[in-house]
Protein backbone atom coordinates (compact mmCIF):
# COMPACT_ATOMS: atom_id res chain seq x y z
CA UNK A 1 0.00 0.00 0.00
CA UNK A 2 1.04 3.76 -0.71
CA UNK A 3 2.15 5.63 2.35
CA UNK A 4 1.66 9.02 0.18
CA UNK A 5 -1.24 10.48 1.10
CA UNK A 6 -3.70 11.86 -1.37
CA UNK A 7 -6.55 14.02 -1.02
CA UNK A 8 -9.27 14.85 -3.58
CA UNK A 9 -11.62 17.76 -3.50
CA UNK A 10 -15.05 17.92 -5.01
CA UNK A 11 -16.49 21.02 -4.62
CA UNK A 12 -20.09 21.89 -4.32
CA UNK A 13 -21.20 25.59 -4.18
CA UNK A 14 -24.44 25.26 -2.87
CA UNK A 15 -27.59 27.75 -4.00
CA UNK A 16 -26.86 31.03 -2.29
CA UNK A 17 -28.83 30.83 1.13
CA UNK A 18 -30.40 33.61 3.35
CA UNK A 19 -26.92 35.56 3.94
CA UNK A 20 -24.95 33.91 0.57
CA UNK A 21 -23.62 30.62 2.72
CA UNK A 22 -22.21 28.18 0.85
CA UNK A 23 -20.60 24.01 1.53
CA UNK A 24 -17.84 23.10 0.51
CA UNK A 25 -17.95 18.86 0.70
CA UNK A 26 -14.08 17.45 0.65
CA UNK A 27 -13.81 14.25 0.14
CA UNK A 28 -10.67 12.72 1.99
CA UNK A 29 -8.48 9.97 0.19
CA UNK A 30 -5.97 9.72 2.80
CA UNK A 31 -4.80 6.17 3.56
CA UNK A 32 -3.92 4.48 6.75
CA UNK A 33 -1.17 6.26 7.09
CA UNK A 34 -2.78 9.63 8.44
CA UNK A 35 -3.20 9.21 12.78
CA UNK A 36 -6.95 9.69 13.67
CA UNK A 37 -5.86 13.50 15.82
CA UNK A 38 -4.10 14.58 12.86
CA UNK A 39 -7.52 13.71 10.44
CA UNK A 40 -9.44 15.25 13.03
CA UNK A 41 -7.51 18.34 13.37
CA UNK A 42 -7.26 18.73 9.32
CA UNK A 43 -11.21 18.71 9.27
CA UNK A 44 -11.22 21.40 12.41
CA UNK A 45 -8.76 23.54 10.71
CA UNK A 46 -10.04 23.81 7.67
CA UNK A 47 -13.77 24.26 9.19
CA UNK A 48 -12.38 26.72 10.93
CA UNK A 49 -10.36 28.65 8.04
CA UNK A 50 -13.75 28.30 5.49
CA UNK A 51 -15.95 29.24 8.37
CA UNK A 52 -14.50 32.86 8.67
CA UNK A 53 -15.59 33.06 5.07
CA UNK A 54 -19.40 31.49 5.75
CA UNK A 55 -18.60 28.74 4.48
CA UNK A 56 -19.43 24.97 5.97
CA UNK A 57 -17.01 22.55 5.05
CA UNK A 58 -17.71 18.98 4.99
CA UNK A 59 -15.56 15.95 5.00
CA UNK A 60 -16.16 12.95 3.87
CA UNK A 61 -13.20 9.89 3.90
CA UNK A 62 -13.08 7.56 1.29
CA UNK A 63 -10.62 5.35 3.74
CA UNK A 64 -13.78 3.27 5.19
CA UNK A 65 -14.91 2.40 1.52
CA UNK A 66 -11.12 1.47 0.57
CA UNK A 67 -11.01 -0.80 3.61
CA UNK A 68 -13.92 -2.58 2.59
CA UNK A 69 -12.73 -3.14 -1.14
CA UNK A 70 -15.87 -1.34 -2.47
CA UNK A 71 -13.79 1.68 -4.13
CA UNK A 72 -10.16 0.25 -5.42
CA UNK A 73 -10.30 3.95 -7.42
CA UNK A 74 -11.22 7.41 -7.27
CA UNK A 75 -10.99 9.91 -9.67
CA UNK A 76 -12.74 13.18 -10.63
CA UNK A 77 -14.47 13.67 -14.11
CA UNK A 78 -15.08 17.26 -15.04
CA UNK A 79 -17.25 17.82 -18.23
CA UNK A 80 -16.76 21.21 -19.90
CA UNK A 81 -19.95 21.96 -21.79
CA UNK A 82 -22.37 19.92 -22.37
CA UNK A 83 -23.75 20.05 -25.99
CA UNK A 84 -26.13 20.22 -27.55
CA UNK A 85 -25.63 18.04 -30.22
CA UNK A 86 -25.99 20.33 -33.30
CA UNK A 87 -27.00 17.26 -36.04
CA UNK A 88 -27.34 17.57 -39.48
CA UNK A 89 -24.29 19.89 -40.22
CA UNK A 90 -21.57 19.49 -41.99
CA UNK A 91 -18.59 18.50 -40.03
CA UNK A 92 -16.30 20.79 -38.53
CA UNK A 93 -12.58 19.77 -37.53
CA UNK A 94 -12.42 19.46 -33.77
CA UNK A 95 -9.00 20.98 -33.06
CA UNK A 96 -7.12 20.30 -29.39
CA UNK A 97 -8.28 17.33 -27.36
CA UNK A 98 -11.48 15.97 -26.54
CA UNK A 99 -10.38 14.97 -23.01
CA UNK A 100 -7.05 15.19 -20.84
CA UNK A 101 -5.64 14.72 -17.78
CA UNK A 102 -2.97 16.81 -15.73
CA UNK A 103 0.61 15.71 -14.51
CA UNK A 104 2.23 16.46 -11.39
CA UNK A 105 5.81 15.46 -10.70
CA UNK A 106 5.66 12.43 -13.18
CA UNK A 107 2.30 11.37 -11.25
CA UNK A 108 -0.76 11.07 -13.73
CA UNK A 109 -3.48 13.37 -11.42
CA UNK A 110 -7.03 11.21 -11.13
CA UNK A 111 -8.66 14.42 -12.68
CA UNK A 112 -10.20 13.75 -15.94
CA UNK A 113 -11.35 16.21 -17.88
CA UNK A 114 -13.46 16.00 -20.89
CA UNK A 115 -14.57 18.94 -23.67
CA UNK A 116 -18.51 18.00 -23.62
CA UNK A 117 -19.08 20.47 -26.18
CA UNK A 118 -15.97 19.45 -28.37
CA UNK A 119 -17.39 15.95 -28.22
CA UNK A 120 -20.52 16.95 -29.66
CA UNK A 121 -18.83 19.12 -32.63
CA UNK A 122 -17.38 16.15 -33.03
CA UNK A 123 -20.11 13.58 -33.08
CA UNK A 124 -22.89 16.21 -34.49
CA UNK A 125 -21.79 15.76 -38.20
CA UNK A 126 -22.82 11.81 -38.05
CA UNK A 127 -26.68 12.63 -37.15
CA UNK A 128 -29.51 13.44 -39.52
CA UNK A 129 -32.06 16.17 -38.47
CA UNK A 130 -35.00 14.68 -36.92
CA UNK A 131 -32.24 12.83 -35.00
CA UNK A 132 -31.82 15.11 -32.12
CA UNK A 133 -33.21 12.91 -29.27
CA UNK A 134 -30.71 10.38 -30.03
CA UNK A 135 -28.12 12.28 -30.60
CA UNK A 136 -28.48 13.63 -27.16
CA UNK A 137 -28.51 10.13 -25.42
CA UNK A 138 -25.40 9.06 -27.54
CA UNK A 139 -23.28 12.27 -26.70
CA UNK A 140 -23.34 10.49 -22.99
CA UNK A 141 -22.11 7.28 -24.68
CA UNK A 142 -19.39 9.27 -26.49
CA UNK A 143 -18.78 11.20 -23.30
CA UNK A 144 -18.40 7.73 -21.88
CA UNK A 145 -15.66 6.41 -23.95
CA UNK A 146 -13.60 9.67 -23.45
CA UNK A 147 -13.32 9.38 -19.98
CA UNK A 148 -12.42 5.90 -20.49
CA UNK A 149 -9.80 6.63 -22.73
CA UNK A 150 -7.85 9.03 -20.15
CA UNK A 151 -8.84 6.55 -17.68
CA UNK A 152 -6.16 4.44 -19.12
CA UNK A 153 -3.86 7.16 -18.96
CA UNK A 154 -4.18 7.57 -15.09
CA UNK A 155 -4.70 4.12 -15.29
CA UNK A 156 -1.04 3.64 -17.04
CA UNK A 157 0.69 6.77 -15.53
CA UNK A 158 1.69 7.66 -19.11
CA UNK A 159 1.10 9.54 -21.94
CA UNK A 160 1.52 6.88 -24.24
CA UNK A 161 -1.10 5.10 -26.37
CA UNK A 162 -2.25 1.80 -27.17
CA UNK A 163 -3.54 -0.30 -30.05
CA UNK A 164 -7.48 -0.52 -28.82
CA UNK A 165 -10.17 1.40 -30.57
CA UNK A 166 -10.46 3.53 -27.32
CA UNK A 167 -7.05 3.82 -26.65
CA UNK A 168 -5.57 5.47 -29.87
CA UNK A 169 -4.35 8.61 -29.62
CA UNK A 170 -6.77 9.85 -31.85
CA UNK A 171 -10.53 8.59 -32.00
CA UNK A 172 -12.86 8.87 -34.21
CA UNK A 173 -16.38 10.32 -34.46
CA UNK A 174 -17.95 7.07 -35.29
CA UNK A 175 -15.68 5.50 -32.57
CA UNK A 176 -17.18 7.14 -29.82
CA UNK A 177 -20.80 6.36 -30.75
CA UNK A 178 -21.09 2.72 -32.47
CA UNK A 179 -22.61 0.26 -30.96
CA UNK A 180 -20.15 -2.95 -30.20
CA UNK A 181 -17.14 -1.16 -29.06
CA UNK A 182 -15.22 -2.10 -25.97
CA UNK A 183 -11.77 -2.58 -24.41
CA UNK A 184 -9.51 -4.56 -25.87
CA UNK A 185 -8.02 -7.88 -24.33
CA UNK A 186 -5.10 -5.44 -23.34
CA UNK A 187 -6.97 -2.66 -22.04
CA UNK A 188 -8.88 -5.21 -19.88
CA UNK A 189 -5.86 -5.84 -18.78
CA UNK A 190 -4.67 -2.37 -17.64
CA UNK A 191 -7.56 -1.80 -15.60
CA UNK A 192 -7.72 -4.60 -13.48
CA UNK A 193 -3.49 -4.42 -13.15
CA UNK A 194 -4.55 -0.60 -11.95
CA UNK A 195 -6.70 -1.44 -10.14
CA UNK A 196 -5.16 -3.86 -8.08
CA UNK A 197 -7.09 -7.05 -9.36
CA UNK A 198 -3.99 -8.38 -10.90
CA UNK A 199 -1.69 -10.47 -8.73
CA UNK A 200 1.83 -9.93 -11.36
CA UNK A 201 4.03 -11.13 -7.98
CA UNK A 202 5.69 -7.30 -8.20
CA UNK A 203 3.24 -5.28 -6.73
ZN1 LIG B 1 -4.75 10.08 -25.05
Amino acid sequence: MSNTSKVLITLTLAPALLYSQATLAVLLDAGPALAPDTRLELEEELGALLAQAGVQVLVQDIAPLNHLGAVSGLVNVHLHGAGPVNVGRRGMPVSGSLGWVTQLDGVVQPFIHVDAAAVAMHIGPLFLRGQEALAQILLGRALARVVMHELLHWLTQSAEHGEGLLFRPSVGPSTLIEDGIGLDAAEIWIVRWGLGLVDDGVS
